[in-house]
């Protein structure tokens, strides 16, 4: 059968080769998994308190080289950024254990989930879903992937962010609660991962409002750092 309009064009993250890119499937998110985080938004003893997933439409991504330019959303006052470690899968599977989850892993990225936040707020104060403060059009945003055979497979690490050059994130990747392969076991229980997946792996303490015309540089020690432009 002919499409009835073009298909959509794939989604893509570039390498830091600048050669190749990483096609996109879907795109999943941990909640919680920095325990001052999950301190900050209310929590009272992340420890007990397994992280959880969510989801964001893969056309929500805004990745490349260079300064990205991401537009600020409609329907907040309160956008919110949340600087993640990005892990890229170049094989899937199901109940995969964490031994073997590793080995899944092709890339790591530098990663913001943007939120809007009031719109989360207001979704949690009433037992609703968190899409429409999270899942929307340039929610997720990717600087460009290092292959794990030329980084190593990351547990730790610097991970901070810097807004108009003022430091509003600052953690370590030893600090998760879940690591990246338990991430990826316990997520292949929930669903069967592919080639193609991105996962957020969750944002350290100090979580806060974006404008405008803000710059962004978010930075994992080892990674192609990210650089943003809200507008
Ligand atoms: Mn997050």
């Amino acid at each position: 059968m002919q499409p009835i309009f073009p298909f959509h064009p794939p989604v893509v993250v570039a390498l830091a080769d600048g050669r190749s890119c990483f096609p996109v499937r879907r795109i999943f998110c941990v909640g919680r998994n920095y325990a001052e985080h999950a301190r900050e938004m209310g929590a009272s003893n992340p420890a007990q308190e397994a992280p959880f997933f969510f989801t964001k439409p893969a056309d929500a991504l805004v990745a490349g080289s260079g300064a990205l330019q991401v537009n600020y959303p409609s329907a907040t006052r309160n956008l919110h950024h949340e600087v993640e470690m990005v892990v890229a899968l170049g094989e899937g599977g199901q109940e995969i254990t964490v031994d073997v989850a590793q080995s899944l892993i092709l890339a790591y990225g530098v990663g913001l989930d943007l939120t809007r936040r009031d719109l989360q707020a207001s979704a949690k104060s009433k037992g609703q879903p968190w899409d429409m403060g999270k899942a929307f059009d340039h929610s997720a945003v990717c600087g460009p992937l290092k292959l794990a055979r030329e980084c190593g497979h990351l547990d730790s690490g610097a991970i901070c962010l810097h807004v108009n050059g003022d430091m509003r994130q600052s953690g370590d990747l030893t600090e998760m609660m879940w690591t990246a392969p338990r991430i990826v076991a316990e997520l292949s229980r929930l669903v069967r991962l592919a080639a193609g997946d991105l996962i957020y792996t969750g944002t350290p303490a100090g979580v806060g409002p974006l404008q405008r015309g803000d710059r962004l540089e978010a930075r994992i020690a080892g990674l192609p750092p990210l650089s943003a432009v809200m507008v």
